[in-house]
């Protein structure tokens, strides 16, 4: 093959293939001056739940052998992962039984057939989970990011730097997202009958070892508790401090009017984001209780209840984000007249998103996801940010003209916007200096034993979130 024309496929493969073709190869891809080349031991073993078929038991723990590695890879030994909502029906073969999206009336699509040759993602030998934290063990021998025994984030959103998201400054979008499917994916260890495993989003978070690729993994230099660190460097944390800190997408001025739908580790990790920012109002929206109670702790200035408010949660906020001063003439922020009531937040984070499985604490007015978003957009004031994160199931309707002339700005991305390389480092700053609260997010640790049993908690929102430890 050209070397010049080597798709990313290609590339992502090179370091597998080179594997397979034995050390010689190894050897010969690192050429690069200054190239480290540390292979861990080919024998290694170590533990890993793996995903494979359908139904309640499509994952258990097993023992692997670590495959040889190569090219950009990156082996690193996990000290805690985040247990993410969105592979609860992955993990937990739970396929969401909550009913059509509203506006079509059809049930989801099954999504299309990979390419002949290319194997089902559910048919494949998974290990689930895309992020952790952990100490780099190995890498393959093109490796310039990281050196072994560096600390590093294993970051759910990859930062190649040189696609053409990352030089436009998008790198929450970076187009490697792009290159994690079945046929993606190399396999990086083996089970005892020999079955080849896989890495889902080439991380694999849910194992003792990770076997990764330079562009996902982000250097941390820092002494913080491993559990801690886990939650300011997972996927939800820096979404929801991405949203709100890193300036990408929108940014919250000093004393802005905030509101936070929803509050999860993501809210709740945006809500300290307002607080970090500046903001002056902080109302932190969710309909279970102990959630808003944490979101009180960690910087929210007002706690509003969905089921409680009704349709009337618009207008609740409007009123809480109007200030004192009521009068035209004199900066006050109620528009009045024909328009409707209240001023409206200035930054309005959505983070509410669908449920995969009804909660056993309070459920939310709508499983789905939509309800929360309209309500997000139309609590935005006119001349505000509107930023979304979720994972919503259906079709949003918005009042038109709201939407065409009503002036506010709605914010799509990855990751809150973030900027792996320069924004996880930053975050692990505020951990560190203690502006971020990670402690009271990680409201569930457990060994990697007790995996399946901390993301039923997950499932069913009895704790805000797990970690699992390596
Ligand atoms: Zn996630
Ligand atoms: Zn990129």
């Amino acid at each position: 093959m050209n070397e010049k024309v080597l798709s990313r496929r290609g590339l992502l493969k090179k370091g597998a293939a080179a594997a397979a073709a034995g050390a010689g190869a190894l050897v010969a891809q690192g050429g690069t001056a200054g190239a480290q080349s540390r292979a861990a031991a080919p024998s290694r073993r170590f533990r890993g739940w793996v995903s494979r078929g359908a139904g309640p038991g499509r994952t258990t723990l097993q023992d692997l052998t670590l495959r040889s590695i190569g090219g950009r890879q990156v082996v690193v030994r996990t000290e805690a992962t985040n247990l993410c909502y969105s592979n609860v029906g992955a993990v937990l073969g739970i396929q969401p039984n909550l009913g059509a999206p509203p506006n079509t009336g059809q049930p989801p699509a099954a999504p299309p057939a990979p390419p002949a040759g290319v194997p089902r993602l559910q048919d494949m030998a998974l290990i689930q989970g895309h992020g952790g934290v952990g100490v780099v063990e190995a890498v393959g021998p093109e490796v310039r990011r990281v050196q072994v025994g560096d600390r590093v984030c294993v970051s759910g959103t990859p930062q190649c730097g040189s696609c053409y998201q990352c030089l436009r400054g998008r790198a929450d979008l970076c187009q490697f997202l792009g290159r994690q499917g079945p046929g993606d994916l190399v396999p990086i260890a083996d089970m005892r009958d020999g079955t080849p495993v896989y890495a889902n989003s080439h991380i694999g978070g849910l194992a003792e070892l990770m076997v990764t690729f330079e562009e996902w993994v982000v250097p941390v230099f820092t002494k913080a508790d491993a559990v801690d660190l886990g939650m300011v460097c997972s996927c939800v944390s820096v979404a929801g401090l991405g949203a709100t800190t890193s300036q990408v997408l929108a940014s919250i001025g000093p004393g802005a009017t905030v509101a936070v739908v929803g509050c999860g580790p993501l809210g709740l990790s945006a809500v300290q984001g307002a607080r970090i920012a500046g903001a002056s109002t902080i109302i932190a929206i969710d309909p279970i209780r102990v959630r808003r109670e944490l979101a009180m702790k960690v910087g929210a200035t007002h706690l509003l209840d969905p089921n409680v408010e009704g349709e009337q949660l618009v207008e609740r906020v409007r009123v809480l984000t109007s200030g004192p001063n009521d009068r035209l003439w004199a900066g006050g922020r109620n528009p009045g007249g024909s328009r409707p009531g209240g001023a409206g937040a200035d930054f309005v984070v959505e983070a509410a998103g669908a449920a995969t499985v009804p909660p056993k604490l309070e459920a939310g007015p709508d499983p789905t996801g939509v309800l929360p978003l309209r309500q997000a957009y139309e609590m935005t004031a006119p001349g505000g940010h509107i930023v979304t994160t979720s994972l919503t199931r259906g079709t949003l309707s918005l009042p038109a003209v709201m939407f065409t002339i009503g002036g506010r700005t709605h914010h799509s991305g990855q990751a809150g916007g973030a900027n792996p390389m320069r924004d996880i480092p930053r975050f692990v700053e505020l951990l560190d200096k203690g502006q971020y609260n990670a402690k009271a997010l990680a409201t569930m640790v457990v060994p990697i034993e007790r995996m399946r049993e901390a993301y039923e908690e997950v499932a069913y929102r009895t704790t805000v979130t797990a970690i699992m430890t390596g």
